[in-house]
């Protein structure tokens, strides 16, 4: 189950006017994000942490941002961008993973963006907010099976 709390009816990134401020330092990958990373040729020591504490897959800081944001504050990925980056401008507040598992999104606060632009479609943010879901869920279960080195044997 999706819950936007709060609606934004249209919106543009106007990353240059607020200096890229969702491309922060942490944002979290799942499998099949960094599967299509790798292709594109990065090694995956390059750009991949792993977080103990939450048990997550992350993308590396880069002088305080994510790795993969260029010089002109764009986005070098942009068509192979992570999930988390697609949900823009809504923000993950809290996942749970039970039987029914549950999102929560917000917007992006402050954003210069909020409000101009293209409407914005609900149904795509549903869509790639439940493949995160289903994506994680998976993580999960190959976690508790192979544990974190077979996993990463098979990145
Ligand atoms: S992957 Fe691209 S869009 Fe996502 S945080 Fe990094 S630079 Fe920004």
């Amino acid at each position: 189950m999706i819950h936007i709390l709060e609606n934004i009816d249209k919106w543009s990134c106007e990353y240059k006017k607020c200096g890229a401020k969702c491309c922060a330092a942490g944002i979290q990958l799942t499998v099949a994000d960094i599967k299509r990373i790798k292709a594109l040729g990065y090694e995956i020591e390059d750009f991949l942490v792993f977080d103990e504490t939450n048990q997550v897959f992350k993308i590396k800081e880069k002088d305080g941002k994510c790795f993969f944001l260029g010089s002109k504050l764009e986005c070098t990925i942009r068509e192979n961008e992570p999930i988390v980056c697609r949900l823009l401008p809504f923000k993950i507040m809290e996942v749970s993973y039970s039987d029914e598992p549950i999102m929560r999104l917000k917007p992006v606060v402050d954003c210069p963006g909020e409000g101009r632009g293209k409407k914005i479609d609900k149904k795509k943010i549903e869509a790639d907010a439940s493949t995160f879901i289903r994506e994680n869920q998976k993580l999960i279960r190959d976690m508790k099976r192979k544990g974190m080195k077979g996993i990463k044997d098979e990145l």
